[in-house]
């Protein structure tokens, strides 16, 4: 007879941790509280990202997830878009950080190419030319729809994989074999808690003293009013240079990150840089802001919404954009510097969590180690 895994949550990570499980050769039970995910996992960009990735582990761990994704959309019919990505420069000490870039990815063997201004143009139609230098094009980077592809891979754990979906029910105690889902005890084997950025309900106590925290992030999603409107790859302004941490690598990047402290520091104070995604739909959305702490006002400011708008005109043209929505998003994310928590609490309960802003980049190969090393 099969073990039996209970996952907690299904967002990226619960989806993730489930299929690696079940592979395994678990008989997995999913518990969601509510009745579809509307966490982080439906809520960002899609962006499905390697170039983020430092090289070794998590570059591997990306590339590993982006192939999961493919198959998990080749199985289904889910809609996705290998766009790459391109950072634009139209600063020189923009240019000078992506030509470092472009000679370190190149090294380690990452598709990259280093475009002059027309070379952009021909990867998206929309940038917008005006003092564009440049840029950096890598092909690794693919697009879903967060909104569709959550569901469709619950769905698909559902029918390829049997697991089972509990939908509604709030886990408010965990025990070694067994959970409590607000009606009745549930026993399994194995217990794996993703519970996203509410962390702290199952096991405050242990969560108090971990170096966590939350972020909250403000995204916009806009309509072209031209019909067949295509972005090309994903664009990203200079600001993302001092976001992720691969493109700490750069020699330059201290000076850039300088010069950004004194001229843009509102951007810095609420953490913005800013790229744009386009879904098979049409639809683009754009983001983002940073603001970290325990708790956040749950309303929209303005003033990001308006810098964010600001920065992306200097690199996309936007005037045909329609504003159709926005929102905000809050993940979990690790204080100490590392990509994610995992422990063990206590017999048979894993704590998986606080990948931060690169769950769906990384989740798939990540639950794949978890479960190898259980
Ligand atoms: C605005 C925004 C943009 C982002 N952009 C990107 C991007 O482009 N690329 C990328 O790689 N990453 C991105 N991220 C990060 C990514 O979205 C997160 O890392 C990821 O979604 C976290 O997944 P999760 O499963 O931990 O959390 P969630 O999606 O929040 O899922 C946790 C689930 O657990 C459930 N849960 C919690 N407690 C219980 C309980 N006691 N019982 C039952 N269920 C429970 C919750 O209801 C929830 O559905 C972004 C995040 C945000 C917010």
């Amino acid at each position: 007879m099969k073990q039996k895994a209970i996952v907690i949550g299904a967002g990226i990570v619960g989806l993730a941790t489930a299929r690696a499980l079940s592979l395994k050769g678990f008989d997995v039970t999913v518990i969601e509280k509510t009745a579809r995910a509307v966490g982080a996992s439906v809520r960002n960009f899609g962006m499905v990202w390697p170039i983020g990735q430092p090289a070794g582990e998590l570059h591997s761990r990306a590339e590993r997830s982006k192939a999961i994704w493919k198959d998990i959309a080749d199985s289904t019919g889910l809609p996705y878009k290998e766009s790459g990505s391109v950072h634009t420069a139209y600063y020189k000490d923009e240019w000078v950080v992506l030509q470092e870039l472009y000679e370190l990815f190149k090294a380690e063997g990452r598709a990259v190419e280093l475009l002059d201004q027309k070379g952009v143009q021909k990867k998206s139609g929309a940038v917008n030319p005006n003092n564009l230098i440049g840029g950096l094009y890598s092909a690794s980077e693919m697009i879903v729809d967060p909104r569709i592809a959550i569901a469709t891979i619950a769905a698909y754990l559902t029918e390829f994989l049997d697991v089972t979906f509990i939908w509604g029910k709030a886990v408010s105690a965990v025990e070694a074999n067994r959970v409590y889902d607000g009606s009745a005890w549930i026993e399994a084997d194995l217990i794996f808690i993703c519970s996203g950025s509410d962390f702290e309900t199952l096991f405050p106590a242990l969560f108090a003293g971990i170096e966590i925290t939350k972020c909250k992030l403000q995204m916009m999603r806009f309509k072209s009013n031209i019909p067949d409107y295509d972005l090309g790859a994903s664009l990203c302004g200079g600001l993302s240079l001092i976001h992720y941490h691969s493109f700490k690598a750069a020699p330059s990047l201290k000076a850039l990150a300088q010069r950004y402290e004194n001229e843009m520091a509102e951007y810095l104070r609420y953490g913005i840089h800013v790229m744009v995604s386009q879904h098979h739909s049409g639809e683009l959305t754009v983001g983002d802001s940073h603001e970290y702490g325990l708790t956040h006002d749950p309303f929209n400011r303005e003033a990001i919404n308006e810098l964010i708008l600001q920065y992306l005109r200097q690199f996309a043209q936007i005037s045909d954009w329609k504003l159709i929505q926005s929102w905000n998003g809050v993940y979990p994310k690790m204080t100490n510097g590392s990509s994610h928590l995992f422990l063990q609490p206590s017999d048979h309960v894993y704590i998986l969590n606080g990948l931060g802003g690169a769950g769906m980049t990384l989740s798939f190969g990540l639950a794949e180690e978890c479960v190898q090393q259980i």
